[in-house]
């Protein structure tokens, strides 16, 4: 089993369940079960460290801890990967790129723990000075989806830590195992107990039971928009302001004047990478109709050859879908897709059988499909045609999501007007899926509100305090009759 961690100890949970190897089929690994009573004692836990050891660090001494955290994932990178990659079935190429982008997570943020500057504000009175410090909001609780666990988590922790927070984490019942073993390095990398705790569980109680605390001050979450919405309505319960990092149904635009090929390399690799399971996968394509026939030949030929199999062979590019559940969705979503459409590649299991679905690309579904206008968090790309450029950005702005797009075009006007007019947190031009630390991220519309990375995502996890001074030494008169204004 690998355990949870609350105040710096392993807590092995009054009961245990077994985590899915989405490639082998069956468990590989126990996880503890977390009751309400072990909640509240990491979120106890989380309050003690803040009220104690490392609520009186510097920044520079937090800066100093966080950059050996970073250390010590790269020295365990290898054992974390396995882990994540046997957990939730994502091919070990990506989840090795992902151990060092973690590890540049903290070193960024680390810079940044010891310049949190306030400032000092003209308060209309040369003898009332106002000062403005920007403290930790304290203790976050941080729910996780599966698709992506230890990256998505640290574009949170990374920043809760250089403010001065301290965290409880939720990981998804798919895939907890990378988490909880991550939380385990924090004693190696110096940290005092309680910074970092999880807690683990096979219901969907676990994670309200943390979003519901009243010890809990800022939730961050990331998941679907469904859960999204109940987590929102648990923090309100006790005025936790929340960061929500949903899903999308990012188009990308191809121009006819584009670099063809890096488009659709781009293309191919942010639906088809991950088996689709990221929520900035762009699965709508527009295209010019002058290139729609090329561009479409390329992709399938793209999506063709692609290698399905074991995730932990270093050659896989396609591993399984995380679980049973999501891949009966994705089936589902492109049968129900056959009915308008055409499948141009892919739509089975290429034989693999379990858990594999094989990259699918389908043409001409119509944008009041299903497949057009709903997540499905899988390698399934729905691809369509424009004429004008107007027509393109209202398709595209045509979704209830708003995460992300691509844009790809050699007219640099164009692009400036493109990326200005879509509705979307982050938009990629002659890219695709590029993501790290100095940059915010995060969606508009259903896709979520708030921050992560970037001087924004820190932002996320600290609370201004406005700071009144009395420099005249004289007794206040409580009614004044002109003046600067009492509340
Ligand atoms: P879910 O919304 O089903 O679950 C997310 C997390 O919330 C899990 O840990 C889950 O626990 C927990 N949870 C479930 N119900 C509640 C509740 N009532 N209160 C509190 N917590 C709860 O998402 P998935 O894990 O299925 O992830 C897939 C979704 O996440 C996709 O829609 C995808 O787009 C989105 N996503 C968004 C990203 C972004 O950055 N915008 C990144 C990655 C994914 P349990 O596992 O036990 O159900």
């Amino acid at each position: 089993m690998i355990p949870m961690t609350i105040g710096g100890k392993a807590h092995h949970g009054s009961a245990e369940f077994g985590s899915l190897d989405p490639y082998a089929g069956e468990p590989w690994v126990t996880l503890p079960e977390a009751s309400e009573f072990d909640v509240n004692d990491a979120v106890e836990a989380a309050r003690a460290a803040l009220d104690g050891e490392w609520g009186a660090l510097t920044g520079r001494e937090r800066g100093a801890l966080m950059r050996r955290l970073s250390e010590v994932i790269l020295a365990h990178a290898e054992d974390l990967a396995q882990c994540e990659t046997r957990d939730n079935g994502k091919a070990i190429r990506d989840t090795r790129g992902q151990m060092k982008l973690m590890a540049t997570h903290y070193d960024y943020f680390a810079g940044l723990a010891d310049k949190l500057d306030g400032r000092i504000v003209d308060t209309g009175s040369p003898e009332l000075v106002g000062f403005v410090r920007r403290e930790p909001i304290g203790v976050v609780g941080a729910i996780l989806p599966w698709n992506s666990p230890l990256v998505i988590l640290t574009a949170k922790l990374s920043a809760a830590l250089a403010a001065g927070c301290t965290m409880v984490a939720k990981p998804s019942e798919h895939a907890s195992a990378a988490v909880l073993m991550f939380a385990e390095l924090f004693a190696e990398a110096g940290f005092p107990p309680g910074v970092f705790n999880t807690v683990s569980g096979s219901s969907r109680e676990v994670g309200g039971w943390l979003a519901r605390h009243p010890g809990v001050n800022h939730v961050s979450f990331t998941g679907s928009d469904v859960t999204g919405i109940a987590v929102a309505h648990s923090a309100a319960s006790h005025i936790a302001p929340v960061t929500l990092e949903l899903g999308g149904k990012s188009a990308h635009i191809v121009f006819a004047d584009a670099d063809i090929e890096a488009a659709c390399q781009g293309i191919a690799a942010g639906i088809f990478l991950s088996a689709g399971q990221s929520c900035v996968a762009g699965s709508r394509v527009l295209v010019h109709r002058s290139i729609s026939h090329e561009v479409t030949e390329r992709l399938v030929d793209i999506a063709n050859s692609l290698r399905l199999g074991d995730p932990r062979d270093p050659n896989t590019h396609i591993g399984p879908i995380c679980f049973p559940g999501q891949r009966e969705k994705i089936g589902r979503m492109v049968e129900s897709a056959r009915i308008t459409g055409e499948i141009l590649c892919g739509g089975d299991d290429g034989g693999l059988g379990g858990l594999f679905f094989r990259p699918t690309i389908v043409s001409g579904v119509g944008t009041a499909a299903e497949l057009w206008r709903e997540e499905v968090f899988g390698p399934v790309l729905a691809v369509d045609t424009f004429d004008e450029e107007a027509e393109a950005i209202t398709i595209a702005n045509d979704s209830a999501y708003g995460l992300a797009a691509g844009v790809w075009t050699n007219d640099l006007r164009r692009t400036w007007r493109v990326s200005s007019a879509l509705r979307a947190g982050t938009v990629w031009v002659n890219t695709y899926r590029f993501l790290n630390p100095s940059m915010p991220f995060g969606g508009v519309k259903s896709s979520g509100y708030g921050k992560v990375s970037g001087t924004e995502g820190l932002s996320e996890f600290l609370v201004e305090k406005a700071i009144w001074l009395d420099m005249t030494g004289q007794p206040l008169n409580p009614f004044p009759s002109f003046g600067a204004a009492h509340a």
